[in-house]
This record gives C-alpha cells, sequence and structure tokens, in this order.
C-alpha cells in the first residue's frame, strides 16, 4: 500500500507527464534507426530492447466493445487461426536467441477462443524458459479448469477486464460487483483492491496456481485518462484537436503480431481495419521473414519516431504515453538522447537500465 500511495503522490507531481521520456530518450541507438543492420547486431539489439512480442493466435473476438475497433470490424462471425508454420517460426526463433522478455496474448482477440491456448504457452514455456509469459482476457470463455490448465503449463500472469453494462454509465460498486463475480466463478481469492471512478482492479489467486499472478480489473472507459482512440479508429472522450508530439518508445520496445503474420508498428495499429493497412511494417513468411527480420524493420517507424515533431497519421492522432512538449522535456530529451546515441554500445542498455526499463511487462 505504500508504494501504491508513492506512485499517486508521483503522479500529482509535475514531472509525471514527462516520465515516459526518459525511457524514450534512452533506448536511443543509432543501429535501431538503421534498415541494413547484420542478423547477428539485430539479435543482440532484439536481447537488449524488445520488451514484449505481443501477438494473437485467433482473429476472433466474441464481443463488440464500443471503444475497440471490433464494433465495426467483423471479428465474431468466423474464426481463423494463425497458421501453424507462422506460430512454429516465430516459437523457435525467439527460442534461438533465449528471448526473456514479455510473451503475451493480445491485440484485438479473445485469446481463449483459441482451444489449443494451452497447449501453445506449454510449448512457449518449453522453448522460453526466461520469458514471463501473459495473456489478456475478458474472461468470458474462461473457468476454473481453463485457468488451471493454462498455470499447469508455465502462465506467469492473467489480466482479466470485467466488463460492466456502460449503459446506466459507470460506478464503483457496478464495477466492484463485476470484479467479484468474476472472481468467485473462477474461484480465485480477491487480494488488494483499488477501488476509485477511475478503475476498480483486484489482484487475486487460485489457491491452487499460486504462482499465476491475476488481476481482474472494471476500467471506466468513459473517462479521458482511460481511453485510447487506436490511432482515430475509434470515438470516446478524447480532446478535440489533439496532435501528438512526442517521441514514442513502442516500435523500439514492442514486437506485434497480428493472427496472420502481420507485423504491426503497435499495439495501437490493426491491420483488419482498412484506414491501417498501409501500416503493416512486414508479414512474416516461413523461411523468407521472421520475427527478427520484422524487428530491423521496424526502424523505419522508430526513425519517425525519435523526436519532437507532428507526425503523420496514425502517430498524429495517437495518444498512447504522451507528455508535453516544452522546452524542457525538449532539452532533456536532447540531452540524454545524444548520450545514449553517442556513447559507446553499453551505455544505452545501462542508462536504460536504470530509468527504470523492464525487459519483462506486466509483472507485478
Ligand atoms: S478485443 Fe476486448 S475490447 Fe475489443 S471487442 Fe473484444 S473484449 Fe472488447
Ligand atoms: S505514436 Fe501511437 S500509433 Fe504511433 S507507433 Fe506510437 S503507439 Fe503506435
Amino acid at each position: 500500500m505504500a508504494a501504491e500511495r508513492i506512485i499517486r503522490l508521483i503522479k500529482r507531481t509535475p514531472l509525471f507527464p514527462h516520465l515516459a521520456l526518459f525511457g524514450n530518450a534512452v533506448r536511443l541507438r543509432p543501429e535501431l534507426l538503421e534498415l541494413n543492420l547484420s542478423r547477428e547486431r539485430t539479435v543482440e539489439l532484439f536481447k537488449q530492447y524488445v520488451e514484449v512480442v505481443e501477438l494473437e493466435t485467433v482473429r476472433f473476438c466474441n464481443r463488440r466493445c464500443s471503444w475497440c475497433p471490433n464494433s465495426f470490424i467483423d471479428r465474431i462471425s468466423t474464426k481463423k487461426f494463425m497458421p501453424d508454420g507462422i506460430w512454429q517460426d516465430i516459437v523457435s526463433k525467439l527460442s534461438s536467441i533465449d528471448y526473456a522478455g514479455t510473451f503475451v496474448w493480445s491485440r484485438y482477440s479473445e485469446a481463449t477462443a483459441d482451444p489449443s491456448l494451452s497447449q501453445k504457452i506449454r510449448q512457449v514455456r518449453g522453448a522460453m524458459p526466461r520469458a514471463w509469459i501473459a495473456v489478456i482476457s475478458n474472461g468470458d470463455y474462461l473457468t476454473e479448469k481453463l485457468l488451471l490448465e493454462m498455470a499447469e503449463s508455465g502462465l506467469n500472469r492473467l489480466c482479466l477486464d470485467a466488463y460492466i453494462d456502460y449503459e446506466g454509465g459507470y460506478s464503483v460498486e457496478k464495477a466492484t460487483n463485476a470484479v467479484a463475480t468474476m472472481a468467485q466463478r473462477l474461484k480465485c481469492v480477491l487480494g488488494i483492491t483499488r477501488e476509485g471512478m477511475s478503475a476498480v482492479e483486484a489482484r487475486c489467486f487460485h489457491p491452487r496456481a499460486p504462482s499465476v499472478w491475476i488481476t481482474i480489473a472494471s476500467i471506466n472507459l468513459s473517462v479521458a485518462e482511460n481511453f485510447y482512440n487506436r490511432s482515430g479508429l475509434v470515438k470516446g472522450p478524447f480532446p478535440e484537436g489533439f496532435v501528438r508530439t512526442s517521441p514514442c518508445s513502442r516500435p523500439f520496445r514492442n514486437v506485434t503480431i497480428d493472427w496472420d503474420g502481420c507485423v504491426m508498428p503497435c499495439c495501437d495499429t490493426m491491420s483488419d481495419a482498412p484506414q491501417h493497412r498501409g501500416y503493416v511494417v512486414t508479414k512474416l513468411k516461413e523461411g523468407e521473414v521472421d520475427v527478427i527480420d520484422a524487428y530491423r524493420m521496424l526502424a523505419a517507424w522508430r526513425r519517425k519516431l525519435c523526436g519532437f515533431q507532428v507526425g503523420n497519421a496514425p502517430c498524429r492522432n495517437c495518444n498512447i504515453s504522451c507528455y508535453p512538449s516544452s522546452a524542457l522535456s525538449r532539452g532533456v530529451y536532447g540531452m540524454l538522447g545524444g548520450v545514449a546515441m553517442h556513447s559507446p554500445r553499453f551505455v544505452s542498455p545501462l542508462l536504460y537500465r536504470i530509468s527504470g526499463g523492464h525487459r519483462q511487462r506486466y509483472r507485478p
């Protein structure tokens, strides 16, 4: 609780909106902006900087939430699965470099709609013993049996969204009930709970799977702080005329893969959306393009996102981890980024560690 109080205090300081700045600046390396890079050096950079490999193994979600592109993209009438060749290649390439970051089922799909999810988790655990394996789910298909199966397969983290009926607006009572009902259905024990008009979030655990860190959250999606407009795809409580000017670290630290192997610049973009089709970085193809190549190719996006400027779509109206462009923020970014860019190879990863960059996300 003391830690939560400290975080709340930090959030109130004028420095808070700028914290992402430090992480962005210290990730700068000339090679990360280079498209023609040797395989060997790409592997080194991948191991140093990639914190999250996020993907979906099924193209399907049973919901059509109004704040999600699935509200207008049909991902409900048919289920399509990631081709096995692409899946096997992702796992084997990450295994070959002893990937130790986060491996997470996320994107715009319901992970538990893939009947082989537990089997796939087991495969990832065997291939990447040091990885942090996470699943994000709306919980609708989740049963106690599946939870225990996933735990036994090697899952570390389960992030569950307990959605409420937003018609009558958000209330702490509704959100608390939704969280408690889900916990009860899964026979989980509720731990520390954070309650507020922004969200109700409970840390919980299952007595027979204590090693899996579970959170159940019911978020108020009608407040601007919780709303992401998915680079202009969805409308919501978003400041009129907002234009992004700050750098972005996503293509430095994430590799984002859609069900068919399309690699996207970040979690905010979706290859299914007609407006985002042009943003596909590459498509994974066995024997031709793999996940390591994809990280090298993201250099084109990194170049566009390493300075303070008004970008083009999709970044122009993206509100993810942005901060004000002021003389102070530009000055600090320029100074730290300059050190990271021009110093010997070991300095940038070191600075990155010191600045709080984590190798694994979704950790407690
Ligand atoms: S992916 Fe998540 S947010 Fe999108 S429709 Fe499905 S449950 Fe809703
Ligand atoms: S600014 Fe937004 S849209 Fe652009 S890469 Fe970053 S997260 Fe994605």
